[in-house]
């Protein structure tokens, strides 16, 4: 897929050090509790070496898998793979899968077992009926370059035992208590270990804000998701090993990073909820919340945004009408910016924006200039304005999510500006 320099700036993106990204891949795995092998990353993975049989959460993606096997085979355990527990069907996390099989062949071992909840053949079903839509969204949201087109190339392995809402799975002596609830995704499973009191959250913490609100991708679940953390605190685990970033060990610690993240999303989707049965449309819930604090380490909004989970809250619970009557069954925003540049001239409009952007009202210029480019789509001016607004945005922006769609704009007006040059 991606060369390692995109995938290096992917992380930093997520407010990794270049350093530590660049270790990252490298892939040291290190053992965290006796018999613990964590692998950090892009998609981190565990393997518990259970008896001379050992337990997977996660593969790590396929562009990565060779050197976490390598990692594991190497320093750690050379015993066959039992079972790969998928947290959830996400590219990064299931993708190797394919490479421990082709391994487990080669030694003439039984091929693992791969465990996934019930809705995870779904989500692969849904790739591969829209593969050129997800290559094309990711390609926005991450900023990649055009033609990496990982959905259209990887293996997608489907797991051959799938469960409802939880399995207790033992291998040799160790018992791994499987529990399905949707969060991220409608697929996901967190698994404990009671015996070494270690807990595998899956992309439920990636050391960011929680990834609850993603503008280019399918429904998430603020609520339960919440729940699920709270349920992961009632077990009190020593050490936590996240679907991103690195492992935490000490409960206290863990109680914190569990519980203040819970307790995030909770905020935002009360909030949402109350003011939805005020019935407040979408855009004055949004002026009315007030998002909850974001200042610990595990919460910053490197990658998602608080206002994207409250839109995601909102489309749970809601339609996508947003209130404006004139939108519900609307003309097309380019013939109304059309209508509104012959009525009032580009040029004043222009001038307004120029203007705001000379105020720092980036987010107001961007709107006003979206008109003109719209309605007067050869206005060479209009589009360069519209690009160094999202140029200037993006190197202020902290989401990535937020960034990614920022960073399009600016290539879309590049595009642009070569075919009217
Ligand atoms: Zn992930």
């Amino acid at each position: 897929m991606a060369d390692e320099k995109v995938l290096l700036d992917y992380e930093a993106a997520r407010g990794m050090e270049k350093e530590q990204a660049a270790f990252y891949y490298r892939g040291a795995a290190e053992e965290v509790a006796e018999g613990v092998i964590f692998t950090p990353r892009q998609g981190n993975s565990t393997a518990f070496v259970c008896e001379g049989s050992i337990f997977m959460v996660d593969t790590s993606p396929q562009w990565y898998v060779q050197g976490t096997i390598e990692g594991i085979r190497t320093n750690h355990s050379k015993a066959p793979v039992d079972s790969i527990v998928y947290t959830h069907g996400h590219i990064d996390h299931v993708t190797g899968a394919e490479a421990f099989i082709e391994e487990a062949a080669a030694q003439g071992n039984k091929r693992p077992r791969i465990i996934g909840h019930e809705d995870v053949s779904k989500r692969f079903e849904r790739y591969r009926q829209t593969h050129p839509w997800q290559n094309f969204i990711n390609q926005v949201q991450f900023n990649l370059p055009e033609g990496i087109d990982a959905f259209s190339t990887v293996p997608w392995i489907d797991p051959d035992t799938v469960y409802t809402k939880e399995l207790f799975v033992d291998v040799g002596k160790e018992r791994f208590e499987l529990y399905h609830s949707r969060g991220e995704t409608d697929d996901e499973t967190w698994v404990w270990c009671p015996g070494r009191r270690v807990l595998c959250t899956g992309d439920t913490f990636v050391w960011a804000t929680p990834n609850g609100g993603n503008p280019y991708k399918v429904q998430r679940y603020a609520m339960e998701w919440s729940v699920a953390l709270e349920q992961m605190a009632a077990r009190k685990p020593l050490h936590l090993l996240p679907g991103h970033g690195p492992a935490m060990s000490g409960e206290e610690r863990i109680q914190d990073a569990l519980l203040s993240t819970a307790g995030f999303l909770r905020s935002i989707h009360d909030q949402v909820v109350t003011l939805m049965n005020e019935g407040k449309w979408l855009e004055d819930i949004i002026r009315e919340m007030e998002m909850p604090s974001s200042d610990k380490p595990w919460l910053r909004p490197i990658y998602d945004h608080p206002e994207f989970i409250a839109r995601n809250v909102y489309r749970l619970y809601g339609g996508w009408y947003e209130g404006d009557p004139a939108n519900i069954l609307p003309a097309h925003s380019e013939d109304i910016a059309a209508m509104l540049v012959s009525a009032a001239g580009s040029e004043p409009i222009l001038d307004r924006a120029r203007k705001l952007q000379n105020d720092g009202e980036l987010q107001l210029a961007c709107h006003l200039v979206d008109f003109v480019r719209k309605g007067e789509p050869d206005n060479v001016d209009a589009w360069k304005l519209w690009r160094d607004l999202f140029a200037a945005r993006a190197a202020q922006e902290e989401s990535l999510m937020a960034r990614g769609a920022f960073h399009f704009a600016v290539s879309q007006a590049e595009k642009r500006l070569e075919e009217l040059a």
